[in-house]
C-alpha cells in the first residue's frame, strides 16, 4: 500500500464516517502484517461487490413509498458471505461497507469459515405496520436474492432486525428456489431451524471476552461495577449476564434514557420496567442521569453495545473505568482509540467482543445443513470455548508485539483473511 493512507484527504480526523474509521484501522495495522502479506492488503480496502437496490412497497394506505437498500460482500476468501441485515434510517452504502469489512476481519479472528457480508435498508421500522415491514423484507430479500444463498451470502439479526424478519427472508428466497432453504438465513426461530442460544449469543460473547480479560487484569467480575449503553438485543443479555455472574449493572443507557444505581441495578425488572413504559427512566431502584455523564460513571468495566461512533475525541477522556468491551459495531472512533490507550484504558474490540453473535450464527448453519439440532448447553459450551480460544489468541499476540488488542485481533483476523488469497492465488 506504499505507505499512503487511504484516508481521502478532505476528510478531518473528527469527521470520519464508519468506512474511514475502518479504513484507519486497516493503516494501523497494516504495518504488523507479516512482510509477505502485505501486498495484498490493498484488497482489503474495497469491498468485493456492492449491490444497492430501491425498495419499493404499497404502504397500508395505498400510497407507494420507495426505500434505499443495500447488501455488500466485503470478502469471500474464506467462505460464503456472512452478516447482518440492519434497519435504520441513518443507514448507508459506506455505513454497509464499513460492517461488511468488519464481519470479515470479525469471522477470520474467531476462525468460523465464512467471508464477510453485510446488508441494511434506510428506513425507520418503527413507523411501519406490521404488513409494511413484511412487504419491505421480502421486496429487499428479492432484490438481493442474486446474492443470496447457503454456499453464497447468508443474512442474519442486526439492529432493528429479528427472528421473524428472518423467517421472511427465508420464506421468500425459498418460495423462489422452490424448496425449503434454512441455511440460507440464521437467527430465525427455533421452529424453522433457528439455534438455540443464537439469540443471547453476542451478549454471552461479550461476557465471557470481559470476564476472559478481566482474569488476566486480576479484576474480578464478582462485585466488579459495570456500565452498559445500549439496551438491545447485546447489551441486555450481557448485562443479565454480568448481574447473574455478581456484578453490579451500576448504569443503563439507551434511547430512551439513562439511569444508574450505585448498588447494582435490577436488569431483568429494568427491561420489564421498559417494555411496559418505553424508557429505562423510572425503572425500580434507579435515578435518571443525564446522557452526556454515562461515559464519566464510576465503573470498573464499560460495555459499548448501541451503535457507531459513540465514544469520541470529546468523550473519551471521561472514561475512568479500566476496560471497555465493545458489543457494537464501530463505538470508538480512530481519534479516541488513542486516548483510551494512553489513558491505560483496556479496549476488547468489536471484531473479537462481538463475534458470539456470529459463531453461533456458524452453529445454525451447520445445523441446518446437516439437519441435525444441539442442545442449548453444547451450543453454549462450545461458543464459551471459541471465545475464550480467540481472545487467548489476541491478548497473546498483543502481550508479544506490544500493540493495543485492536492492533492484535486486526493483525490475526487480516492475516487470516490476506493469507487464503494469497493460497488461492490471483485469478486468472
Ligand atoms: N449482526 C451480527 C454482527 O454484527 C451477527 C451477524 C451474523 O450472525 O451473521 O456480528
Amino acid at each position: 500500500m506504499n505507505n499512503v493512507s487511504h484516508i481521502p484527504s478532505y476528510l478531518s480526523a473528527e469527521h470520519l464516517g464508519p468506512w474511514e474509521t475502518y479504513l484507519v484501522q486497516i493503516d494501523r495495522v497494516e504495518p504488523h502484517l507479516a512482510a509477505e502479506l502485505r501486498p495484498l492488503a490493498p484488497i482489503l480496502t474495497r469491498p468485493k461487490r456492492a449491490l444497492i437496490v430501491n425498495v419499493p412497497i404499497r404502504l397500508d394506505n395505498g400510497e407507494i413509498a420507495h426505500f434505499e437498500g443495500y447488501r455488500v460482500q466485503h470478502n469471500l476468501a474464506r467462505g460464503p458471505g456472512k452478516g447482518g441485515i440492519r434497519y435504520h434510517p441513518d443507514v448507508t452504502l459506506a455505513e454497509v461497507m464499513a460492517l461488511s469489512a468488519w464481519m470479515t476481519v470479525k469471522n477470520a479472528v474467531v476462525n468460523v469459515p465464512f467471508g464477510g457480508a453485510k446488508g441494511g435498508i434506510r428506513v425507520d421500522p418503527k413507523v411501519l405496520s406490521m404488513p409494511e415491514l413484511e412487504r419491505l423484507t421480502r421486496r429487499y430479500a428479492s432484490e438481493i436474492n442474486i446474492l443470496l444463498g447457503q454456499d453464497k451470502d447468508i443474512p442474519a439479526p442486526d439492529i432493528n432486525t429479528n427472528e421473524q424478519v428472518m423467517a421472511w427472508i427465508m420464506d421468500t428466497f425459498s418460495m423462489n428456489e422452490g424448496k425449503t432453504a434454512m441455511g440460507v438465513v440464521t437467527g430465525k426461530p427455533v421452529s424453522l431451524g433457528g439455534s438455540l442460544g443464537r439469540k443471547d449469543a453476542t451478549g454471552r460473547g461479550v461476557f465471557v471476552a470481559t470476564v476472559e480479560a478481566a482474569r488476566r487484569m486480576s479484576l474480578d467480575i464478582a462485585g466488579a461495577r459495570v456500565a452498559v449503553q445500549g439496551f438491545g438485543n447485546v447489551g441486555e443479555a450481557a448485562a443479565r449476564l454480568f448481574a447473574d455472574a455478581g456484578a453490579k449493572v451500576v448504569a443503563l443507557q439507551d434511547g430512551s434514557g439513562s439511569i444508574r444505581n450505585p448498588g447494582g441495578l435490577d436488569v431483568r425488572a429494568a427491561k420489564a420496567w421498559r417494555q411496559h413504559n418505553g424508557s429505562l427512566i423510572g425503572a425500580p431502584g434507579s435515578e435518571p442521569i443525564a446522557p452526556e455523564a454515562f461515559w464519566g460513571i464510576d465503573a470498573d468495566v464499560m460495555v459499548a453495545a448501541a451503535m457507531e461512533n459513540q465514544i469520541t475525541a470529546a468523550n473519551a477522556g471521561l472514561i475512568r473505568a479500566r476496560l471497555l468491551t465493545e458489543g457494537a459495531n464501530g463505538p470508538t472512533t480512530p481519534e479516541a482509540d488513542l486516548i483510551l490507550q494512553d489513558n491505560g484504558v483496556t479496549v476488547i474490540p468489536d471484531v473479537l467482543a462481538n463475534a458470539g453473535g456470529v459463531t453461533v450464527s456458524y452453529f445454525e448453519w451447520v445445523q441446518d445443513i446437516s439437519a441435525f439440532f444441539w442442545t442449548e448447553d453444547e451450543i453454549n459450551a462450545r461458543l464459551d470455548r471459541i471465545m475464550r480460544e480467540a481472545f487467548a489468541a489476541v491478548w497473546d499476540a498483543a502481550t508479544a508485539k506490544g500493540v493495543p488488542l485492536r492492533t492484535a485481533a486486526f493483525v490475526l483476523g487480516c492475516e487470516r483473511v490476506l493469507q487464503a488469497h494469497a493460497q488461492r492465488g490471483l485469478y486468472p
